[in-house]
């Protein structure tokens, strides 16, 4: 992609308002910009890295028998009376049209989703109804509605954002319990592959109104984290504020020794058991003809939350730092002043099958190089008079403070 091209541009500045790292970085650099409190749109760079991160979770929900669909966003609210979460749930946003006609009809208002339980439920058993057809799982990557209040974290709290939520039908607890670890280890090699695997850690929740038992947060430390967890780096487990009277020490090494420390929960999941399929009489029928409760779960990841998390906590004061798997490009390869030795540079590396943002504006090189290390793909290329001089190429990683003067070869080495 040439920058000359790309319609986003890179500013100096961000509106005053904008007090979260992640959000100041995201628009300075041209990744994303604000439409409103807690409203975010993605732009080309922004939504490259969305999408990345969204493939990864794909891989990993296709991988244990996913099967992706994509449900509405909006919905009738009996769906929501049915569990009464049309009352309880405070963060519920309802619309309606804006003309005569439709308020008229059902009093004009529809729930924008927030999650979707409320949706699944009774969409599965229109289909799945014997013990024939459990047990079974399925997914979508969308957009979710919470009227959050006083969202300021940027990315980290939406009131309109992506989610990936994944539910699963079974014939009995034992069976949910199974599948329920299955999805625990995908969530492990999704948080590993963004680059966050080492202090992501599965932490102790309450159940909310689902379930006596304990619910599982996937927390990622991060300075700027709205929770705090207390972990146990031996077992590398961490619990969650809420649950320290249940449950004090570590569940796997009975140590009270944890430390505590500030996280953001990137994905969570939840054994449901029976509310949502006795809400909405969903039952099957057994090996013997006799109806049976059916037993669900659910498990949510925030892409959207997670871009923002993984920007906190990898930026520098030069600005954005990303893993190879999720950077919008591979290169940043910059021309200082040499396009047409650049242009080459640039075709080689895409026949080669490099994902390349190239830099080849009129503008100054200190405006260049600062916008490398603000988008902050994890590798730079820098052609100037001085490496064509010496026929050679500047190659530099975002995380090294020198760079090296390679051969083309040699920096392709690398990149592989
Ligand atoms: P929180 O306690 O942070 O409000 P939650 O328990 O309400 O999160 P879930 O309903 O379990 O979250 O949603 C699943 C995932 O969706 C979360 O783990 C998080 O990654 C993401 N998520 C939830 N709320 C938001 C939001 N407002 N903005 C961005 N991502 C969110
Ligand atoms: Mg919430």
């Amino acid at each position: 992609m040439k920058q000359s091209v790309l319609f986003t541009k890179t500013s100096k500045d961000v509106a005053k308002d904008e007090q979260s790292l992640n959000s100041q970085l995201l628009i300075k650099a041209g990744f994303i910009d604000k439409i409103m409190a807690g409203v975010y749109e993605f732009l080309p760079l922004g939504y490259r890295v969305l999408k990345k991160i969204e493939q990864i979770i794909r891989e990993e929900m296709d991988a244990i028998g996913g099967q992706e669909i994509f449900m509405s966003a909006l919905s009738p609210k009996e769906n929501w009376q049915t569990t009464n979460r049309l009352d309880s749930m405070d963060v519920l946003f309802e619309t309606r049209g804006a003309n005569e006609e439709s308020r008229r009809v059902n009093d004009g208002s529809y729930i924008l989703n927030s999650t979707h339980e409320e949706i699944i439920t009774p969409l599965v058993k229109k289909f799945a109804l014997s013990y024939k057809d459990l047990p079974f799982a399925t997914y979508q990557i969308q957009t979710k509605f919470r009227n959050e209040p006083r969202p300021k974290s940027g990315l980290l709290r939406g009131r309109e954002f992506i989610m990936k939520d994944l539910y699963s039908f079974h014939v009995s607890e034992e069976d949910m319990r199974v599948y329920y670890e299955v999805v625990k280890e995908a969530y492990f090699r999704i948080f590993e592959r963004l680059g966050i695997g080492e202090t992501t850690y599965i932490t102790l929740a309450s159940g909310g109104d689902f379930t006596k038992d304990f619910s599982h947060e996937f927390q990622t430390e991060c300075p700027t984290g709205e929770d705090e967890i207390h972990v146990c780096d031996k077992c590398k487990i961490a619990l969650n504020k809420e649950v320290l009277d249940r449950q004090d020490s570590c569940p796997e090494c009975g140590t009270k020794d944890l430390r505590i420390t500030k996280a953001s929960e990137v994905g969570n999941i939840f054994p449901l058991n029976t509310k949502f399929s006795k809400a909405f009489d969903y039952y099957f029928t057994n090996e013997k003809g006799e109806k049976e409760i059916v037993y669900m779960a659910s498990y949510g990841i925030g892409p959207s939350r997670l871009m923002g998390v993984i920007v906190e906590k990898f930026a520098d004061d030069r600005g954005m730092s990303w893993s190879q798997s999720i950077s919008p490009y591979s290169v940043h390869l910059l021309s200082l002043g040499q396009n047409d030795e650049a242009d080459k540079i640039y075709e080689k590396l895409i026949n080669e099958g490099v994902e390349v943002l190239y830099d080849d504006r009129d503008v100054s090189p200190g405006i260049k190089l600062a916008d490398s290390d603000l988008i902050g793909c994890p590798n730079r290329i820098v052609i100037s008079s001085k490496t064509i001089e010496n026929n050679n190429i500047e190659f530099k990683k975002r995380s090294q403070a020198e760079p090296q003067f390679l051969s083309l070869e040699q920096v392709l080495a690398k990149l592989r």
